[in-house]
């Protein structure tokens, strides 16, 4: 059984802890330098639409509304807060994004109770109110926590059950590009085949898709019939989650060894980043130590530091994962496994319109973007890493264990197969 775990209204939910009479009122979060709002009370949702600048907010409105700048060291350590807590009591956790997690609940016993008083402990002792969706599949459970927040009665907590009578209406109701992985673009694709709701899609012919998309999008049919089949870095929901983690071969507590890996994930973030044309506007860097590691002590800090303006050029964003990597790591334990998330992604051509916010002086901007789409050019045609920054280091310890590797014949001189002469 799979739970996700998802903080309702994260920042402004921040906000509300250390300023208690903005309880119930609309609050809306705004980006670096006041530009435009990233995040949104409940309240604010109906007033004030995502990603809007701050100055074209009607001034009828603005009354009403209390907007605050973002507080990224606030929000990142009270995620930390949250999260130490969801690991003290299960272990098998997985941090998803600033503000959710993935469970891993088969040892519980009533996994739903179990949750519940999870949700108390953590309100209790920080303040955040949490939603826990509960699932057999990621994607299922992705579901569940949508319910969780809207169905009244829930208490915070819901159990998607694929054999229980109210599964087909629940799928029914929900619109496609509401299913974890399925961004605009897609759902827009799948709309004109007639499939629009997730019940028409757990329907569909699973084998005929994998051919025409993905098989990351077979694998969600899957997984919407109760099929478990997709990790967490198989999903790369466009414009709002870019996660690059993985776990290390060998336990390392080298800082040069972390500093490595993290510039690695810095990079590809970046990368993807300018794949789908957006910028961060901060990242969020964690270290872990083994999870299953029973005798070891456990430390899963992270930390988020904010860009001096949303960017997605790779040396900026590798500087600050540097920097927080410095800030978290602690000597005395071995750590398992890193990652780097970009935080609060915006659209690269829309950004163009918020005059208002501070922004590279133009010429610098030009200069960031060719140097980028130049080093994006090279890696694409002659393989990936062929410049980066820093080096690549493939004998580092926490490479992916492979003792098992065959040789790479075709692409590597020093793995070429070897004809020997009698
Ligand atoms: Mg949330």
């Amino acid at each position: 059984m799979i739970g996700l775990i998802d903080c309702n209204n994260f920042y402004a939910s921040c906000e509300r802890v250390f300023n208690p009479e903005l309880e119930g009122k609309p609050i809306g979060i705004l980006s670096n330098n006041d530009g435009c709002v990233i995040a949104r009370s409940n309240e604010l949702k109906p007033l004030v639409p995502m990603a809007m600048p701050a100055f074209k907010i009607p001034p009828h409105i603005k009354k009403q509304i209390t907007l605050l700048s973002s507080n990224y060291e606030l929000y990142g350590d009270m995620s930390q807060r949250v999260f130490s807590i969801v690991q003290d009591y299960i272990i098998d956790t997985e941090l998803y994004s600033i503000d959710e997690a993935f469970l891993h609940l088969q040892h519980q016993r009533n996994p739903v109770e179990y949750c519940r008083n999870l949700r108390k402990i953590i309100r209790q002792s920080t303040g955040i109110p949490v939603c826990v969706g509960i699932a057999p599949t990621r994607t299922l459970a992705k579901i569940a926590n949508h319910i969780a927040k809207k169905k009244v009665g829930s208490q915070g907590v819901y159990y998607l059950d694929p054999n229980a009578s109210d599964f087909i209406e629940q799928l029914e109701q929900l619109p496609i590009s509401e299913i974890w992985g399925i961004g605009r673009q897609l759902s827009a694709k799948l709309s004109n085949m007639g499939i629009r709701t997730a019940w028409q899609l757990r329907n569909f012919d699973a084998h005929f898709i994998g051919k025409q998309f993905s098989v990351v999008l077979e694998r969600t049919i899957l997984e919407l019939r109760g099929i478990a089949c997709i990790e967490l870095e198989d999903i790369h929901t466009p414009k709002k989650n870019i996660m690059t983690s993985r776990s290390f071969g060998k336990a390392t507590n080298n800082i040069d060894d972390l500093h490595d890996v993290i510039r690695l994930h810095a990079s590809r973030g970046a990368e993807k980043l300018r794949t789908q044309q957006s910028l961060a506007q901060a990242i969020l860097v964690f270290l872990r130590t083994n999870r299953f590691g029973e005798q070891q002590s456990q430390y899963h800090p992270s930390i988020v530091i904010p860009l001096l303006y949303p960017t997605n050029d790779t040396r900026h964003i590798i500087t600050a994962a540097q920097e927080g990597v410095c800030r978290i790591f602690k000597e005395d334990y071995s750590y398992q496994k890193a990652g780097v998330m970009m935080l609060d992604i915006v659209d690269q051509n829309k950004r163009q319109l918020d005059f208002f916010s501070q922004t590279e002086d133009t010429e610098t901007k030009t200069r960031s973007n060719q140097l980028m789409s130049t080093l994006d050019t090279i890696n694409k045609k002659m393989g990936r890493n062929t410049i980066s920054f820093g080096g690549i280091n493939t004998n580092a310890q926490w490479n992916l264990k492979r003792d098992l590797l065959s040789q790479r014949y075709t692409t590597r001189w020093d793995e070429l197969p070897v004809v020997k002469m009698m």
